[in-house]
Order: structure tokens, then C-alpha cells, then sequence
């Protein structure tokens, strides 16, 4: 079988595309792990960097800011191209908000035809369920994840996007919902959501999931912004059956519509609403 080697001389390169979870190691997948461990180089964003630094003593690091996407994704191509083993990181899953979708920009933009260099996507536990798990189970029925971000989608998409979410009643998990120098964008929201939802509807603000830092908050529409919301915090926000119990934040899948939840034995038809 061929490996679509392109010269007997220099080893193929690899690109290790590498979701590395939120932070803690045992929330890394095994597959992470290895991938990082078998990686020549490791490029990546500082502070996600300083996360997995306990595992990658003794090799070649490439840190960069956070504005510095395209020459990060970039330089991990030009590595892979010559020929050597490069995982490029992200926290969460690198698929999702992460730097996937950018190596595979580049990657078409060298030409690459799926052979030159091999191309691996490592998936990882992503924010909205390390944050989910630690809130209770949110995100039992269907949700939606929109990011806040309005440095590479136009606002008014976003807003659409949040309109139709909050109207449809979808769960929705909110990234990148403040930071800084983006403010409004979070009150906007709420707002939104308000016109199609209880105050009291249940929402989790959690911020550093599963590392140093955690915090988790359970509130609601009316409180949410009485709270601190930053750029490691991802907001969940619940449907109009969203409940909150012994702390816990819970969006019922519709077993008691169906089910007797004490006995667990089905229920009549008659009694179904
Ligand atoms: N690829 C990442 C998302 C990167 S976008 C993933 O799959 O999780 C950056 C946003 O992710 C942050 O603004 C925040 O909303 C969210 N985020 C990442 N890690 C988080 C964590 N540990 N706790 C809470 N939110 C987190």
C-alpha cells in the first residue's frame, strides 16, 4: 500500500491538528496525549502553551500571541512541509472555534492535494461541555453554540443567529462572550433572549472549566450581568425548560412526558399532555 510518500529521502511531515480539552490533564484525551508526546515541535497560543507545558519538556516550542492565527497556522504548515511532525494546539476541540478550520485555509491555499503532508484532527472535550458538565446537564436537548465574537463575523449575522436561537427555544451555549474591548455584544444578547424568554429562565457563567481559576455561577436572564463575564467565561443559556435543582442546572429531555420517572414504567397515552 502506498503512503503517498513524495521523496525516499525526507520523511513525510505530519500535521498534528490538536484539540487539547479545557485544560486539566485528565480531561486530555488519550489521542491528545500521544500526539503531543510524538510531535517534534509544538506551536500554539501562549497561555494554551503554558496548559500543556508539563507535557512537552525538551522540545522545540513555538509560542504566539493570540491576534497571530495565520502566522501560527502557517509556520505549522511550513514545518510539516519540511518534512516534520508539528501538533498545532488549541484548547477545546480545535475544530470547533479553534485553528482546524485556519490550517486547512492554508493548507488549500499551498495547494495541498491530501497527500503531500499528512493531516490529522485530534478532537478534544470543547467549552460548552466541560462547562455543561460541571453546571449539571444543560445540554440535554437540542442547543445551539453561537460565538459573541464580532472580529470575523458582522454583527448582524450574529444577531440573527441569536434571534433564531431564542426564539426556537434552543439551549444555547454562548463563546467569546465579553472581553475588554467587546462589551456590548453580551448585554445585546440578553436582550434578545428577553424578548422571547422568562427573566427567570436558568443561565450558567462559567469561567475556566476543569482548570485553575474555575468558577461557576448559576443565574437568569434579569441577574446574569450582575456577574463577572470575561473571555475565559462560556455562558449557558436554558430553554423554557430549563430547571435549576440542589444547584444543579438541568434541561429535562421529556422522559416524564413518556415515563413514570419513579416507577419507569410507561405511561398511558391518556396522560401525555
Ligand atoms: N476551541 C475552544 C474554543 C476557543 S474560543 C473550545 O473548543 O473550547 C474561546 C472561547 O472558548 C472563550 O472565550 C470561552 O468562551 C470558551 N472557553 C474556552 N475554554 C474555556 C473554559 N475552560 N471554561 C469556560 N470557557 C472556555
Amino acid at each position: 500500500m502506498s503512503d503517498g510518500h513524495n521523496g525516499a529521502s525526507s520523511p513525510k511531515g505530519k500535521l498534528l491538528l490538536v484539540g487539547f480539552g479545557p485544560g486539566a490533564e485528565e480531561h486530555l484525551t488519550f489521542r491528545a496525549k500521544k500526539a503531543i508526546q510524538e510531535a517534534e515541535c509544538i506551536i500554539g497560543y501562549r497561555t494554551y502553551i503554558d496548559l500543556v507545558r508539563p507535557l512537552i519538556t525538551g522540545k522545540e516550542i513555538i509560542q504566539t500571541g493570540m491576534t497571530e492565527e495565520i502566522e501560527r497556522a502557517s509556520h505549522a504548515v511550513d514545518l510539516a512541509y519540511q518534512g516534520r511532525s508539528v501538533a498545532l494546539v488549541s484548547s477545546g476541540d480545535v475544530g470547533i472555534y479553534g485553528m482546524a478550520g485556519l490550517a486547512f485555509e492554508v493548507l488549500s491555499d499551498r495547494g495541498w492535494t491530501g497527500s503531500e503532508i499528512t493531516v490529522e484532527v485530534i478532537p478534544g472535550v470543547t467549552a460548552l461541555s466541560a462547562c455543561a458538565s460541571v453546571l449539571g446537564a444543560p445540554l440535554m436537548h437540542d442547543f445551539a453554540s453561537i460565538s459573541l465574537s464580532d472580529l470575523l463575523t458582522p454583527w448582524d449575522i450574529i444577531v440573527r443567529r441569536l434571534r433564531a436561537a431564542a426564539e426556537t427555544d434552543f439551549v444555547v451555549a454562548l463563546y467569546n462572550p465579553k472581553s475588554s474591548k467587546r462589551v456590548r455584544q453580551i448585554e445585546e444578547a440578553r436582550e434578545i433572549f428577553l424578548q422571547h424568554r422568562s427573566p427567570e429562565t436558568p443561565v450558567g457563567i462559567v469561567k475556566s472549566a476543569m482548570r485553575e481559576g474555575e468558577s461557576i455561577v448559576i443565574s437568569n436572564l434579569l441577574d446574569m450581568l450582575k456577574h463577572p463575564i470575561g473571555m475565559l467565561t462560556t455562558i449557558l443559556v436554558g430553554n423554557s425548560q430549563t430547571r435549576i435543582f440542589a444547584g444543579k442546572m438541568v434541561t429535562p429531555r421529556g422522559y416524564h412526558r413518556k415515563y413514570d420517572i419513579h416507577t419507569g414504567e410507561k405511561l398511558q397515552r391518556k396522560t401525555l399532555p
